[in-house]
């Protein structure tokens, strides 16, 4: 389940552009707003079933951008 959040200045919804895991079991999320351009990051708990991945270097879950 991803929460893309808006752009306040825009009122539009960000694009999720990469997922990088970051210490302590979480992952950081970029989100891009598809108006202005500018980048959102979320640090956010990680899944307890992506726990095995930690080790084995960066996970990108990249949504398509048009
Ligand atoms: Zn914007």
């Amino acid at each position: 389940m991803n929460v893309e959040p808006n752009c306040i200045a825009c009122n539009v919804t960000r694009t999720l552009i990469s997922v990088l895991p970051v210490k302590n079991r979480h992952e950081m999320r970029s989100f891009e707003c598809p108006e202005c351009g500018s980048l959102f990051r979320l640090v956010v708990r990680r899944e307890p079933r992506s726990v095995a991945d930690e080790v084995t270097g960066p996970c990108f879950a990249a949504a398509a951008i048009q």
